[in-house]
């Protein structure tokens, strides 16, 4: 999850998928808290809460959808720190979409302009 502001009052991803990571992140260079973090054997773990059929990060604090924020910010694994609000592929939104929130506006409007048939080339 991202910490700008509509982030700050959704959290929908930090309660939708598995957010996995090499172990080396808990050691590493992010000082993921390894308290928190669920070993998946040989080489990875994920954020406890999150590999369950309804995940939410133990980090993560607040109501979905209302107010939310991440306990462990400055040491987030990395799939928190590459996620994106409205991203292309659209997992941000089906994370809202599984909460009832409504999609992000740049992205829906993102996705209008992708989807607009090209231009009819003019004669000269
Ligand atoms: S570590 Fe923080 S940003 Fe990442 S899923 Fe958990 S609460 Fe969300």
């Amino acid at each position: 999850m991202s910490g700008d502001n509509v982030c700050m009052s959704c959290g929908a991803c930090c309660g939708f998928f598995r957010v996995s990571f090499y172990w080396g992140e808990v050691e590493g260079e992010y000082q993921v808290p390894e308290a928190l973090v669920e070993p998946l054997p040989p080489f990875r773990g994920c954020m406890l809460g999150t590999n369950q059929a309804q995940p939410r990060c133990v980090a993560l604090t607040g109501t979905i959808g209302e107010a939310v924020s991440c306990t462990i910010y400055p040491n987030r694994p990395s799939p928190c720190r590459e996620f994106e609000a409205g991203d292309a592929e659209g997992a941000c939104n089906r994370a809202r979409a599984a909460y009832g929130l409504p999609p992000l506006p740049w992205l829906a409007q993102a996705i209008a302009v992708v989807n607009q048939p090209a231009s009819p080339a003019t004669a000269g």
